[in-house]
């Protein structure tokens, strides 16, 4: 699956993730995962933050919600790219996508500002496709 070796809780919070239809925060994992030993919501900070490390898991900082990568194999979008997410405000899904003409318009700017980015993440909130048809 990956080239991370994953520790027991680990690989329970990216499968809780991984199951979800939409994000979660750290608190409805942590409900969900109480029957597999989870007590306390540092036991799932500490497994988000290195899944997030490792590029499987996403932080929505916007509804502060934890996603799964919807493609964890493209390392190379996540380490260079920008990562973008469509959040819908009614049903709460989450669509994430990687364009690459965002990326080099937020290049050149960069470049001409002298910027050195860390990691840069759109949100995008709103309604989506089928919340919005719904008229
Ligand atoms: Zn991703
Ligand atoms: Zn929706």
């Amino acid at each position: 699956m990956t080239s991370h070796d994953l520790t027991r809780n680990q690989a329970l919070v990216l499968n809780a993730l991984s199951g979800a239809v939409n994000p979660l925060s750290a608190y409805d994992i942590l409900d969900r995962l109480r029957g597999d030993g989870f007590r306390a919501p540092l036991q799932v900070y500490r497994a988000l933050d290195k899944l997030v490390e490792y590029g499987l898991v996403h932080r929505l900082e916007s509804i502060n919600a934890f996603v799964a990568c919807a493609d964890p194999h493209d390392h190379e979008a996540h380490a260079h790219g920008v990562t973008a997410f469509a959040i819908c405000d009614s049903c709460g899904s989450v669509t994430e996508f990687h364009d690459h003409t965002i990326e080099n318009r937020l290049q050149q700017w960069q470049t001409a500002q002298h910027f050195k980015p860390e990691k840069t993440t759109i949100e995008i909130r709103g309604a989506c496709n089928k919340c919005s048809s719904v008229a």
